[in-house]
């Protein structure tokens, strides 16, 4: 059976305590859940998490990181001190760092490769602007986030690659992707990754959707052929909302 992979972004929400108490609430309700979960609490947070997460099978993600290993880089949080604190896995790439921080598809392969080097699993965002899908770039935008994003990226360590579609336009909007318009992306997506790869090593590939999803529609956008998981926002910063996502079969 398909294992689907959830994950909660919870950005820049949650003081330590707050995280504690909902991390600790996550382990609890989704110890029954066959699914593979992480959360990526702010970076502020990941070392008390983390003492929250073990034991449990939920990962621990952070929301970004450095280019560099270590040095004279202000403000920035290297791979290393993620490693330390017990992340597993790290989002890069999220549209909020592509267009409020101006991240170019450079930067962010750097990261991709730098994490993966060190062990880290990566989530990989690429999505378009409604500019860029009402002006026909739709394919092109994706393309190119993903070649860029991935250049140099050995297949060997696909296993560690997870691609989040994330349109921007549906992104803590209320919009969704309706279940079949998302389905065609990614397999859009997975086309390209199969010019990158091969066909065997995309079909393997797991391709999360991100935007606006809700208990509501985790469902019927999980049971599309080419979707094979979330990564949620704003719906994962409550137990409420992010259990019945992990345990959408129950719906
Ligand atoms: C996200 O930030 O990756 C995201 C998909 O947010 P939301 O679920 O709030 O749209």
């Amino acid at each position: 059976m398909k294992r689907y992979f959830i994950a909660g972004n919870w950005k820049m929400y949650k003081t330590v305590s707050e995280a504690v108490a909902l991390a600790s609430d996550l382990v609890k309700k989704l110890s029954d859940c066959g699914e593979k979960i992480m959360i990526a609490p702010p970076f502020t947070a990941l070392q008390a998490v983390s003492e929250v997460l073990k034991g449990s099978s939920i990962i621990l993600g952070a929301q970004n990181m450095g280019p560099e290993e270590s040095g004279a880089h202000t403000g920035e949080v290297s791979v290393l001190m993620l490693k330390d604190l017990g992340v597993g896995a790290v989002i890069l790439g999220h549209s909020e760092r592509r267009h409020n921080y101006l991240e170019s598809d450079a930067l962010i392969n750097t990261k991709v490769k730098l994490a993966l080097k060190h062990g880290l699993e990566v989530i990989l965002c690429v999505g378009e602007t409604l500019e860029e899908r009402e002006g026909g770039r739709l394919e092109s935008v994706l393309r190119g986030q993903l070649a860029e994003g991935l250049r140099g990226v050995e297949s060997s360590v696909l296993d560690r690659v997870t691609i989040a579609y994330e349109p921007v336009w549906a992104i803590g909007t209320g919009k969704t992707a309706t279940p079949e318009d998302a389905d065609a992306v990614h397999a859009f997506c997975r086309g390209v990754l199969a010019e990158l790869y091969g066909k065997e090593a995309a079909k393997n590939m797991v391709i999360q959707y991100g935007g606006s999803v809700k208990p509501e529609n985790a469902a019927a956008l999980m049971a599309k052929a080419n979707i094979d998981g979330a990564l949620v926002g704003g719906a994962s910063l409550k137990a409420e909302s992010f259990v019945p996502i992990a345990k959408f079969r129950e719906s």
